[in-house]
């Protein structure tokens, strides 16, 4: 074995909600887990202000707060938690057989179990006031968030479900939520449709885009741009909620894992088990309905004891010296 192979039990991608559960569960099964970090440590709750829905925080928490407790406590049962990118994976097929993983592009680790966690990111438009103002009104978590913006005024873009389904979320909390939507029909299905033209304070633009977000520190407004006359138009509010989609954080994992069209990990009936023998996916990955910090530590939870359970039934080769 090259001196830069390192030959581990089990090795958590990601460090999310779901990756530190699967991390407290799977060290506490004394599978001595290694987690490597990935770009963002702690995912995407790193980036929210208050998470006020996990059970158990009757004050809620600050997501990066919450994340640094996640990790003392994974490290608190013997985690080993390292700051890394893995950046190339060899998925094996066989019942037992190793799954070789690269660090940085360097290291290579064996592993005898992988628990995926990489989480997803959601698109942003990526327009410079946006961006400047993510955290200061801009958000991209309606569930997440809305609630800060109780009684008051936001707009939502986007025309799939997730935007129809969070701009009826919305208004059951704020005051009037303008709805923009870039085409002249909404990508949601009927049913999401009714639901937000049924709420009498969802405002719904067609053919309607940012052209900027207004405010300096905080979001202040809107202007709005028809993109079909070039009318410009703007709007008062406090918050942003941008719901365009998500991207899964599976690129490596491509071609050797199934994967829906989106890129979604496919897991085996109720359990994380992928297509690979002792690869398990967890989170919001192997998640495009659900996507809450909540759900994926469940999940998360659930890859550790297969991970557990799938390690008790296989003999895996003898490490070479
Ligand atoms: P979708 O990809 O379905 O929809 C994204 C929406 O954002 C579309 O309306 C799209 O517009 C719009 N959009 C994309 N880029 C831009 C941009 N740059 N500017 C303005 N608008 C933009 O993503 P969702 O997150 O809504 O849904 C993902 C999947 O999850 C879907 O399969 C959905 O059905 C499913 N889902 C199911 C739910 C349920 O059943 N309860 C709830 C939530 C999601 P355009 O149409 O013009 O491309």
């Amino acid at each position: 074995m090259s001196e830069k192979t390192e030959r581990l039990k089990t090795v958590i991608i990601g460090s999310g909600p779901a990756g530190y559960t699967a991390a407290i569960y799977a060290a506490r099964a004394d599978l001595k887990p290694v987690m490597y970090t990935g770009m963002e440590p702690g995912g995407q709750l790193t980036t929210t202000t208050e998470v006020d829905n996990f059970p158990g925080y009757p004050e809620g928490i600050d997501g990066p707060t919450m994340m640094v407790q996640l990790q003392q406590q994974a490290e608190r049962f013997g985690t080993d938690v390292r700051i890394g990118m893995v950046t190339a994976v060899e998925l094996n097929d066989e019942i037992g057989g190793i799954h070789k993983l690269t660090i940085d592009d360097d290291k290579v680790i064996e592993a005898e179990t992988v628990i995926i966690s990489t989480g997803a990111s959601a698109k942003y438009l990526n327009l410079p006031s946006e961006q400047r103002l993510r955290g200061g009104g801009v958000s991209a978590c309606a569930v997440c968030d809305g609630f800060f913006y109780k009684g008051q005024n936001v707009a939502i873009v986007g025309g799939g479900d997730t935007a129809a389904e969070e701009a009826s979320y919305l208004a059951n909390i704020c005051n009037k939520v303008t709805m923009l939507i870039r085409k002249d029909h909404m990508r949601a299905s009927k049913a999401m449709q009714h639901r937000v033209n049924n709420l009498k304070n969802i405002d719904v633009r067609y053919n309607t885009e940012i052209d900027e977000v207004l405010g300096d520190q905080v979001v202040e407004g809107l202007r709005m741009v028809n993109n079909q006359t070039g009318k410009k138009e703007e709007i008062a509010i406090t918050g942003l909620f941008i719901a365009i989609g998500h991207t899964p954080n599976t690129g490596i994992f491509k071609g050797q894992l199934d994967m829906d069209e989106t890129g979604y990990i496919l897991t085996k009936g109720k359990s994380t088990k992928t297509n690979k023998p002792g690869v398990f996916a967890s989170g919001d990955a192997q998640d495009k309905e659900y996507r809450q910090a909540v759900t994926a530590a469940g999940t998360g939870c659930m890859a550790a004891l297969d991970a557990e359970r799938y390690l008790a039934t296989v003999e895996t080769p003898e490490e070479v010296i």
